[in-house]
């Protein structure tokens, strides 16, 4: 991905430089950074202010131990992370992630990323992110409980309603965020909603559990629409069965979809009669169980170990919901081929660059995380709202600003693509639109 101004290329020599070894990062940072160009073009002043520099280094950079003990009474020492990347328009707001692969590269990719994607709602939240490279899976309630409430005890001392309002990610749903919160509120003594995607008992909104998925369907569908097509009819395929792919599947069903196959980090299963979802969510939301063990109740459905091959399924329409670079070069290819016209980006940055630059080149319709998927983050905003309020809204009201968020962000999307001289590349439009509103704020700040 070439980038067209030469200050921005060197810019990027330098992020290279000072972080070595974190390449999601770097992707990320270069991919935004080629999009901004005809912007510094245009304004200057946003390489001479500094704005640039600053935007492409965290404000800060939490990083602690995380020490606990398991069901056996043995000594386990995690990594914890908070990249609190940008706090511009905003106190800094993004999810946490647990997952064996964390590090501080993916972290800062995450962070980075946030910030652009928080702006794109139009809602007062900056961009940070964090997490540890702790496994939930196989472990029982009681140990997550215990390295929930050890990497709280830490992570405490960083957040709070103003300041920053972590939410979950993969590996930490509805569970950890309840030993979470439960630990918060119990160091600092108060209520208040410092995290985000909390149990309904507890200060949570309705609508954000399905907010990410549904969220990338509404944005689906205005882009498809603006096309002349639409979910009607269409046969999907979803990567993963966690949070954002169980709604995004339930969505894009009541769209008048057919959902035919679905994955997690084993395998997936292909149902030519379209993906029960009741089962699905039987199985990863109660049973915690592996989606291998869909085919035992759907003698039809054929189950596939590795997860790349999900990718070679004719479908008209995809969305990646698992991970970072699970669409690459090859299957995009096969998307393209069995005659895919649109790919919605539910996880963050799903594709390789690779993958986006041959989408983009066969026209197909291509909705970028950044802008897709930011449906959670802007439920999450809304529940810091409600928290606020100390009032809250039924799902409908919920949905229906949820929907409109979506609509606005994706028109804003495409119209500052269309003014940048990039008609129709919504990667480039969220780039721009996302970066704007934050850029403006940190000119009007000075160095800080
Ligand atoms: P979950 O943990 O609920 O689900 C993740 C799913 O992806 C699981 O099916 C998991 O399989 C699969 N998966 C995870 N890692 C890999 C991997 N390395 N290779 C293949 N499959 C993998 O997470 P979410 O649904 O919350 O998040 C999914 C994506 O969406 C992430 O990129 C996240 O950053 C992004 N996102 C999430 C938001 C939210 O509100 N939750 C908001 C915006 C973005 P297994 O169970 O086997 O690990």
């Amino acid at each position: 991905m070439r980038i067209e101004n030469e200050y921005l290329s060197q810019l990027m020599e330098r992020v290279v430089r000072r972080n070595p070894a974190e390449p999601e990062f770097h992707q990320a940072v270069r991919e935004v950074l080629a999009s901004l160009s005809p912007v510094v073009d245009r304004h200057p002043e946003y390489i001479e202010e500094g704005v640039m520099d600053c935007l492409v280094e965290p404000e800060r950079i939490i990083k602690f131990r995380v020490p606990w003990e398991d069901d056996q009474g043995k000594v386990h020492v995690n990594r914890g992370f908070r990249v609190q990347f940008n706090s511009a328009i905003g106190p800094y707001k993004g999810g946490l992630r647990f997952h064996p692969s964390v590090n501080e590269g993916i972290i800062k990719f995450l962070g980075f990323e946030q910030t652009f994607k928080n702006s794109l709602t139009g809602l007062p939240i900056g961009g940070g992110k964090g997490g540890a490279d702790f496994d939930p899976k196989g472990r029982s309630d009681a140990e997550v409980m215990r390295f929930c409430q050890s990497f709280m005890t830490e992570l405490s001392k960083h957040i709070g309603p103003d300041t920053d309002v972590p939410a979950g990610d993969i590996g930490v749903g509805s569970r950890e965020i309840g030993y979470l919160f439960g630990q918060y509120k119990r160091l600092s003594n108060e209520f208040t909603g410092a995290l985000t995607g909390k149990g309904l008992a507890y200060g949570g909104s309705l609508a954000r559990t399905e907010a990410t998925g549904y969220g990338l369907c509404y944005f689906a569908d205005n882009m498809l629409r603006s096309a002349g097509r639409s979910f009607e009819g269409a046969t999907v395929v979803v990567s993963g069965s966690g949070n954002v792919a169980i709604y995004a599947c339930e969505k894009a069903t009541d769209f008048g979809a057919k959902v035919v196959a679905m994955s997690d980090s084993g395998g997936y299963v292909y149902d030519p009669d379209g993906i029960d979802l009741a089962l699905v969510k039987e199985l990863k939301e109660v049973r915690r169980a592996r989606i291998s063990a869909y085919v035992d109740s759907r003698p039809r459905a054929e189950y596939h170990a590795g997860c790349a091959g999900i990718w070679q399924i004719p479908c008209h329409i995809a969305l990646p919901c698992a991970t970072q670079n699970e669409l690459d070069e090859g299957a995009a290819r096969a998307l393209v081929a069995n005659g895919c016209y649109a790919v919605v980006e539910g996880a963050n940055m799903p594709c390789t660059p690779q993958a986006t630059e041959v989408l983009q080149g066969a026209g197909v319709l291509y909705a970028p995380s950044k802008a897709a998927n930011a449906g959670g983050v802007a439920v999450s905003a809304l529940e810091m709202s409600q928290n606020s309020m100390r009032f809250y809204w039924d799902f409908a009201e919920v949905d229906e600003h949820l929907r409109t968020i979506m609509r606005d962000l994706y028109n804003n999307v495409a119209a500052a693509a269309e003014r940048y001289g990039r008609p129709g590349d919504l990667a480039a439009g969220a780039n721009i639109a996302g970066f704007l509103k934050v850029a403006d704020a940190m000119l009007a700040y000075g160095l800080v």
